[in-house]
């Protein structure tokens, strides 16, 4: 069975870098790094490694024009428009403002301030309605107009965007072989499940027994883990390897880190993204990997690693939002 194509957009391999001073700082596992924020278009992200496989689609369809969808801040939302402009389509994106008080640099700087310069059309809800059919109303409403449009979920997560982690688990094999070491778990943010989804179907398919623990970034755990559930088997269809039957013991999602809500501040994560800026000079983000990196570093603490462990903490990007969060990290106030 052939793969479906996909674009070479992404700068590939990213690197596996040590984080020799945290791992010190916090007397467990040896911790590393896989720089999944180094993926080049658009100042980078996850999403770049599912956009690959999705916009060869779009060009497979024949489309003009992608539409998507995303909170003000989303990363998947700036990726896509990037992706948009290098491929030659129109790009036309629904965002909803998901903070209750946003201030002006949530609403107009970080990822909003990318998504008008790679030339997307940005239409604005309130916030509230169904986000994915907002997009797909959108999308009828430009085929009414003549236009093709092609439209990506929520995260570019479905079958097919996760392509782009399987490629990424088979990339961390590569990496940890040259490496010589065994990554005992995979840290990563949880958001839309695409990424977490990939690299368990690709983990399956390398018959890699590894951990993969995803960390929430918004409620719901159940609803989220039947759809971790949902598009890993879906992944593994298109791969045409099936399903092992304790695929439900493989779908490790801890929902104790995202605070308040989607995109809220949590505290924990804010001290993380401090920590690892601060100890390392690596910047995470308030919504996604500072989260994911509150939570491995709680884990550790809890004694959940051996010092002999090494654990890799996937960094899947949105640095760019920090600047929506001025006034957050903002040391003059
Ligand atoms: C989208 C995103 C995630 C979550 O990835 P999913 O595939 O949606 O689970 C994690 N981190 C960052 C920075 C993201 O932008």
């Amino acid at each position: 069975m052939t793969l479906p194509s996909k674009l070479a957009f992404a700068h590939l391999p990213t690197p596996i870098e040590r984080l020799p001073r945290l791992s010190s700082s916090l007397g467990g596992p040896t911790i590393y790094i896989k720089r999944d924020d180094c993926t080049g278009v658009g100042m980078g992200g996850n999403k770049c490694r599912k956009l690959d496989y999705l916009i060869a689609d779009a060009r497979a369809m024949n489309a003009d024009t992608v539409v998507t969808c995303g909170g003000v801040q989303s990363n998947h939302v700036r990726q896509t428009a990037a992706y948009a402009a290098r491929a030659g389509f129109r790009c036309s994106v629904v965002v909803e403002p998901v903070l209750e008080e946003p201030d002006a640099h949530y609403l107009e700087s970080g990822n909003m301030l990318l998504d008008g310069l790679f030339g997307a059309e940005i239409h604005r809800t309130d916030g509230g309605g169904d986000l994915e059919s907002a997009a797909e109303d959108l999308a009828e409403r430009l085929r009414r107009e003549g236009r093709r449009p092609y439209v990506i979920p929520l995260g570019g997560s479905n079958p097919l965007g996760a392509l782009g982690y399987v490629d990424c688990a088979d990339e961390i094999a590569a990496q940890a072989a040259a490496l010589n070491v065994k990554f005992n778990c995979v840290a990563l943010a949880s958001g839309s499940g695409g990424t977490q989804a990939g690299l368990i179907a690709g983990f399956i398919r390398n018959g890699v027994d590894a951990v993969i623990q995803g960390f929430t970034v918004s409620p719901e755990k159940s609803r989220k883990q039947s759809r971790l559930e949902a598009l890993t088997r879906g992944t593994l269809e298109l791969l045409n390897v099936a399903a092992p039957a304790d695929l439900a013991s493989r779908l490790h999602l801890d929902d104790r880190f995202f605070g308040p809500g989607y995109a809220c501040v949590e505290p924990r994560a804010i001290a993380a993204v401090r920590r690892l800026a601060e100890t390392e000079g690596v910047l995470l983000d308030p919504v996604y990997t500072g989260k994911a990196m509150a939570g491995l570093i709680a884990a550790t603490e809890e004694g959940k690693f051996s010092r002999a462990d090494t654990v890799l903490f996937l960094h899947t990007g949105g640095a760019p939002a920090l600047f929506a969060y001025h006034a957050t990290f903002s040391s003059t106030g």
